[in-house]
């Protein structure tokens, strides 16, 4: 039975069930399966948005009416051809799409689900007052489409335009997420990390708000084409609230969860309207309601919706379990070994009252580990991010390769060549290790989410998964390059970050507690790739609490208490020092 089911197989059935649906099936079977594929593009963009992204949007369905609203109005009283109109559609909605988003994407969270249904409700009410869209009656008449001179007119004809349409966006979308765009991504919740790898995160935001306003969009001319004639009903907020449904029940993770969802909605709702108002003895949208007490239930019990769970049924496919060899990619130039590579100058970060580093100096030179230590809460981990622009220093002066990086963003410092690793890992846990390490040579590729929609970046993806597999390999991890981060136990997952820092070609190196959770033989093989890296001309600066890990690897060590600077030198002289002993008595906790 299992060798029966593999998922080639499955999926070849599916198709060949698909094209030769509108052959045999009843004309009702036809619109119904129209209909999800129309609704499951809808819900593929919202995958995109709310399961990969993160962003909530209940004003899909106004997309929907502005791609069908602008096919019918353009055809009906301009005579356009519906394929012009598709253009226009687009045109629009990637200038509406861009304007909301710009205005929303920056806020926090809410704003962009707050921005959507007011979107969505005054669209709606446009579709429904202005005259010249027909009013509530709608617009009718809307020419059939022709392709190669042939007329699609039949709903059964107009299938296959669905249908192709929606496996295309399924095709390129899945593409597109298997790539470097698709792996920033994937990423976009980890907003911090993601930008310290130079990954600029609004951007990604808009791009998926975008794209899935585009699918919206087409979604809504091909509706219009289908239906020949639009009104307002359709493009409410309830209808966008039950392309959610669709997307959150179906699976929000998964591309094909939005064609699961957008069938299962689809027969629920016509099976619910038919037996709820026999059972309850009544008419009125209750269907709604269960959908609502569905979702509450399905976001409680499955997260990631039913496709997964489904998915548990079917053997999976074997992954690629290689990494083609491909040309390395071009690095940076290595400074002079022994020159400045970062100068920190009286660096002053207050939380509030709270002084976390008083007018800190250190400086880290090429070819050099300098080690910071001091207790818990001496303030470490802020001095990092000062340095690398993840909470910027509130006084003081920072330069990196001789300029000064103190005002810019952590995602402008990561240009310049310097990378790091958190002390509490910040990975995605559900991708491979192998794609998390590839996060940090992001900036080293320039294909964008066109080209890896449509599998043109392929040479350039080689080398950047090459590289991340080189760099895991160098830190021991050349077994794990497939397994996902989330099954690494929490040492080498911090191993992980170090590979993907790496990946990054930096000039300086940050590492937060890299050896915490090691063992023995683990913590020796980091410090041997650490000694061969400060070889290569890499400047490191690293946080650690592992005295003997310090002492045994540190050119010269930094001593932090409370904030402020107690002392510094050669690791015989720090491992003497009266001042440190004192501080590190009671205060060490490990
Ligand atoms: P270390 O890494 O040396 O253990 P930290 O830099 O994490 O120390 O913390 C130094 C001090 O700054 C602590 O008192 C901590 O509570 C405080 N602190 C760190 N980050 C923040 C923040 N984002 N907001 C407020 N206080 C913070
Ligand atoms: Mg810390």
């Amino acid at each position: 039975m299992a060798a029966l089911l593999t998922p080639n197989r499955i999926l070849i059935a599916f198709l060949l069930g698909l094209a030769a649906l509108p052959l045999f099936a009843a004309q009702f079977t036809v619109t119904i399966v129209n209909y999800i594929g129309l609704y499951a593009l809808v819900a593929l963009g919202l995958v995109l948005l709310t399961g990969i992204g993160g962003l909530t949007s209940f004003g899909q369905a106004a997309f929907v009416g502005l791609g069908a609203y602008a096919t019918a109005y353009l055809t009906t009283r301009h005579g356009m051809s519906p394929w012009g109109t598709l253009i226009v559609g687009m045109v629009i909605t990637t200038a509406v799409s861009l304007a909301l988003g710009f205005i929303t994407l920056r806020l926090s969270g809410h704003f962009l689900p707050l921005g959507t249904i007011a979107w969505g409700i005054s669209l709606y009410f446009i579709f429904g007052n202005v005259q010249a869209l027909g009013g509530h009656g709608g617009i009718d008449g809307i020419p059939p489409v022709e392709l190669f001179g042939l007329e699609l007119g039949s709903s059964r004809a107009f299938f296959y335009v669905i249908w192709v349409t929606l496996l295309a966006a399924i095709i390129t979308t899945q593409n597109m997420l298997d790539s470097r765009e698709g792996r920033a991504m994937r990423c976009l919740r980890a907003m911090t990390m993601t930008e310290a790898m130079g990954i600029n995160t609004l951007r990604y935001r808009m791009v998926l708000f975008m794209i899935a306003a585009q699918f919206a969009c087409v979604s809504g001319w091909l509706y219009a084409h289908l239906q020949r004639f639009v009104n307002p009903t359709p493009f409410s907020l309830g209808q966008g609230i039950e392309y959610l449904f669709m997307a959150v029940l179906g699976g929000a993770s998964a591309v094909w969860g939005a064609v699961f969802g957008a069938t299962a909605v689809s027969f629920l709702k016509e099976w619910l309207q038919d037996w709820l108002p026999k059972l309850l003895g009544a008419t009125g949208n209750f269907e709604m309601v269960v959908f609502g007490l569905l979702t509450i239930i399905v976001l409680h019990r499955a997260r990631d919706g039913m496709w997964p769970i489904l998915m548990r049924f079917i053997p999976q496919r074997e992954l690629t379990r290689t990494v083609e060899p491909a040309l390395a990619l071009p690095r940076r130039d290595v400074p002079e070994c022994g020159s400045d590579v970062l100068q920190v100058l009286n660096v002053t970060k207050r939380f509030g009252g709270l002084v976390a580093n008083n007018k800190m100096n250190l400086t880290v030179r090429a070819g050099e580990v300098m080690a910071l230590i001091g207790p818990n809460g001496a303030g470490k981990s802020t001095l990092f991010n000062c340095i690398s622009g993840v909470n910027p220093a509130t006084e003081g002066e920072i330069r990196f390769m001789g300029q000064r990086i103190e005002h810019l963003g952590s995602r402008a410092i990561a240009k310049l060549g310097m990378s790091r690793s958190f002390q509490h890992v910040r990975l995605n846990q559900d991708m491979t290790v192998l794609e998390n390490a590839a996060i940090g040579a992001h900036l080293r590729g320039r294909k964008n989410f066109v080209q890896s929609a449509w599998r043109l970046d392929r040479e350039e993806e080689r080398r950047l998964l090459w590289e991340a597999a080189h760099q895991l390999q160098r830190c021991g991890l050349g077994e794990h390059l497939f397994d996902t981060c989330g099954s690494l136990p929490l040492g080498k997952q911090r191993i992980v970050e170090i590979a993907r820092a790496l990946s990054s070609d930096p000039t300086l190196l940050l590492l937060d507690e890299p050896a915490a959770g090691l063992r023995h033989l683990e913590k020796r093989a980091l410090a041997d790739l650490l000694a061969k890296l400060r070889g290569e001309g890499m400047a490191i600066l690293l946080v650690e609490h592992d005295m003997d890990f310090v002492m045994g690897l540190a050119d010269r060590v930094l001593v932090m208490e409370f904030g402020e600077y107690l002392a510094e030198g050669l690791p015989q002289e720090i491992q003497t020092n009266p001042k440190v002993l004192e501080a590190y008595l009671g205060g060490m906790d490990e």
